[in-house]
């Protein structure tokens, strides 16, 4: 009988495991399985963990979480699996329409995803044989036509094949961080952080009564930060208002923080639509949809030879000429043709900084400003910018935007540039809750947060830390510097003992220089040694390349997970 390893059981992980039970099941078939986790919430991974801190929310709310199906009672030889509910179910959180939407904390998710697992119960079934390993794996290396696989406990175990789903993998360090840690390595009063996470490592802060941080990154994990330093022992948050979450910041009168986030843009988040209701407003149609997906896929299925990107953005554009003209929509007025109008959009796709009155930038706005219009269109109480919309309808169409480009055949360059654009949009379409956005505004009039470096300061290091200098020649010396920046996951930057062994044994390849690891569209590994009968697959993020989404927690329960479990099953002997 064969021998499979998954290497992590976080959210993909599990749903792997699930559905390889599913597949023994209809193709009546025998299997070995050994998980390897080697952290405590299995089902969770260290992104859902069920005991993080109650400043890490979701992205994702409530409502959209309704598209996490649960899983089916399973019948495999002697065992019954019990069925377990769709998330929904399990939280019990459908609301009307109208009512705000909720973003849960990280750690709920976690719990869910941690019970899903449990109910599982895979240990005690009759059928099959699953070993938990809670190591962490540094190697797979071919043995004999088999593959033997090493842990951090220096144990190692011989199995026929391996699944990966290890998700986000730590990068090596840009040279900007490396003299940074270097410079705080020799200034005992310097200091930096490499990860935003766990916000627990910031607990000795709350000592401090005059701190000045600067945070490199003005992203997602900025606002977690944000929100985890601002409200131990610094202030708390009081909403004003319920139906805007209007917020401000209530300071301890004793202590002070000042938060000095910068990027290279200086370009904020936009909070996602208030409710259902103003969401309806920017989702293209299923007829537009089933279009979108055809165009599509008969370029990227068939056509290596397309040298632009104009087969993506021209159905994108034409479904968000419609949503843009809708007169339901509440936008800004302008005098332009249909036609004018997609050829703006078209624009806006390929250089998000051009001039016109229709996009609401930094041209127009300062950073502050901006955000509280986000805020406003978010809230469905200004006028909707071209922007904003774009940002909204890209979300909608990003899972047949993701299923259709996936694996295709279009040339790596372009590849590269589409995943680029969706990385661009991502400050609209991964947008925070609104509520995340009136924080940042209670902070910034609280004078708590401040945004005048925001945009690619130069930063000067002295033995005082590090000094942000901005356009005005303003500066501010800072001690302490926090990295919350998530990086791309390029292969070849990737600095895990794992992928770096893979690499060097030439197991895995990159699809492109700037990519993630090459694999086909069952999850497995284009290796460039292909000497092997064993079976390496990869599914998740470090695939990015081969498919173009991976980063939401639904994408781990689709389809990808289920072709591979399905593929693997079926070609077991
Ligand atoms: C900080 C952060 C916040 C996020 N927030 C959201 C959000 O709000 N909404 C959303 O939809 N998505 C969010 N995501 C995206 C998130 O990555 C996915 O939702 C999902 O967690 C991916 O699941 P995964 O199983 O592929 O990887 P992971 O969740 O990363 O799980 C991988 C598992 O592999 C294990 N592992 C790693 N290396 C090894 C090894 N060498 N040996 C053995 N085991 C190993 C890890 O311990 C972990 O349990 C966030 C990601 C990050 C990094």
């Amino acid at each position: 009988m064969n021998t499979l390893a998954i290497i992590g059981i976080g959210p993909r992980g599990l749903f792997a495991l699930e559905k390889l039970l599913q597949n023994l099941s209809v193709f009546n078939k025998k299997l070995n399985i050994i998980g390897f986790e080697p952290i405590d919430n299995i089902g969770a991974g260290d992104v859902w963990m069920t005991n993080q801190d109650a400043s890490n929310w979701a992205n994702i709310s409530e409502r959209a979480l309704q598209d996490l199906k649960g899983r089916p009672e399973i019948i495999y030889n002697k065992d019954v699996i019990q069925p377990f509910p769709a998330y929904s179910d399990w939280a019990n959180t459908y609301q009307p329409d109208s009512n705000p939407d909720i973003f849960p904390l990280r750690s709920k998710i976690g719990k869910y995803l941690n019970e899903r697992y449990n109910s599982l119960e895979i240990q005690n079934l009759y059928s099959i044989t699953f070993k938990l390993i809670q190591e962490k794996v540094l190697a797979v290396k071919p043995v004999k036509n088999k593959l033997q696989v090493f842990t951090d406990n220096e144990n190692y175990y011989d199995v026929d094949d391996v699944l990966i789903t290890i998700g986000h993998q730590p990068t090596k360090l840009s040279t900007q961080m490396k003299s940074w840690k270097k410079h705080a390595s020799m200034h005992e009063n310097l200091q930096v952080y490499e990860n935003s996470y766990p916000l627990s490592q910031f607990e000795h802060l709350d000592n401090e009564t005059d701190i000045v941080i600067g945070i490199r990154g003005f992203g997602l994990s900025m606002v977690d930060v944000m929100r985890g330093l601002t409200t131990s022992t610094f202030g708390r948050f009081k909403i004003t208002n319920s139906e805007t979450f209007k917020t401000v910041f209530i300071d301890n009168p004793d202590k002070k923080i000042l938060l000095v986030p910068f990027s290279l843009d200086g370009k904020p988040l936009a909070p996602k639509p208030l409710n259902n209701i103003i969401d309806q407003l920017f989702k293209p149609t299923a007829k537009d949809l089933i279009s979108l997906k055809t165009q599509i896929e008969s370029v990227a299925r068939t056509n290596s030879e397309a040298s632009n990107i104009n087969f993506l953005i021209e159905p994108v554009a034409n479904i968000s000429t419609k949503i843009f003209s809708n007169s339901n929509l509440n936008t800004k007025s302008h005098a332009l043709h249909k036609n004018q109008l997609q050829e703006l959009i078209l624009k806006w796709f390929e250089n998000e900084d051009i001039d016109h009155k229709l996009i609401a930038n930094k041209k127009t706005y300062s950073t502050y400003a901006l955000i509280k219009k986000y805020i406003d269109m978010a809230l469905y109480k200004d006028k909707i910018s071209l922007d904003y919309c774009l940002g909204q309808v890209w979300r909608h169409c990003q899972p047949t935007l993701y299923q259709s480009l996936s694996h295709s055949k279009l040339k790596k360059d372009l590849l590269k540039k589409i995943i680029d654009l969706d990385e661009r949009i991502k400050r609209y379409s991964y947008g925070p809750p609104i509520e995340s956005m009136q924080q940042m505004v209670a902070l910034i009039e609280s004078k708590v947060l401040n945004l005048d470096y925001i945009n690619d300061p130069k930063i000067e290091l002295s033995d005082k830390g590090w000094n942000l200098i901005n356009s005005k020649n303003n500066s501010i010396k800072t001690t302490l510097m926090i990295d919350s920046v998530l990086d791309a996951p390029k292969l070849l930057k990737v600095d895990s003992a794992l992928i770096k062994q893979l690499l060097n044994d030439d197991l895995i390849q990159p699809i492109h220089s700037e990519l993630g690891i090459e694999t086909d569209s069952n999850g497995i590994v284009q290796s460039a040694c292909v000497t092997y009968n064993s079976k390496i697959s990869l599914l998740g993020r470090l695939s990015k390349g081969s498919i173009i989404g991976a980063d939401s927690i639904l994408e781990c329960f689709g389809k990808q997970v289920e072709d591979w479990a399905k593929n693997y099953i079926k070609n077991l002997t």
